[in-house]
């Protein structure tokens, strides 16, 4: 058979497409035809190679999903760790808030009027400062401060001096509930006690 022929059959025959009669043939004339031969081996050289190179392909691709999967994890590791660390700013920031304003936000929640009363004699007399709960968090209770020198007598007076509440009597380390006074409209104590300093908290 013609060189030509067998040429164009080397591709068929080096992927196992051709018949056994046909293969014989081919078989035979490497046998007589280097140059045949060669060709032949040369293709099947070149096939093996683009093998391996699929093969190497395959595995640097491997290597770059291994890599690219190593550096989402360390990424999100890294977002993981910034948010422990912005977590715990932000709750050393709001413990440190509130130890520098431990004062005001206590006096926010457990708001409290202090006053100091000297009593020269013992008639009622209006005491200067309003009473005014002006926030939800008044408990609205009077306190007669244990450093009292004694019991006070109480009339708490709208602005029109009607009396809401009292007469009424609270020894020294003693409170009276205020509960019947409403939010935002000023009060004024009447008070009536022997002379002497009386301290009063209202909370
Ligand atoms: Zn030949």
């Amino acid at each position: 058979m013609k060189c030509e022929v067998i040429r164009d059959l080397i591709p068929s025959y080096a992927n196992g497409l051709c018949s056994e009669y046909t293969q014989e043939i081919m078989q035979e004339h490497f046998g007589n035809c280097d140059e045949c031969k060669n060709i032949y081996e040369s293709i099947i050289i070149a096939k093996d190679n683009a093998a391996v190179k699929t093969e190497e392909n395959h595995s640097s691709l491997h290597t770059i999903f291994h890599k690219i999967g190593k550096s989402i994890r360390r990424r999100r590791q890294g977002i993981i760790l910034t948010a422990i660390l912005v977590a715990f700013t932000l709750t050393a920031g709001a413990a440190y808030f509130m130890l520098q304003h431990v004062g005001s936000i206590h006096s926010i929640f457990f708001p409290e009027q202090k006053l100091v009363i000297n009593k020269v004699g013992d008639e009622w007399e209006e005491i200067d400062s309003d009473i005014l709960f002006n926030s939800i968090f008044y408990e609205k209770s009077l306190v007669n401060d244990a450093n009292s020198v004694g019991p006070l007598n109480i009339k708490v007076v709208d602005e029109r001096d009607n009396v809401i509440v009292g007469p009424f009597s609270v020894n020294p380390g003693e409170a009276y509930s205020l509960k019947e006074l409403q939010n935002d409209k000023t009060y004024q104590l009447q008070i009536s006690a022997v002379q002497g300093k009386y301290f009063v908290n209202i909370n």
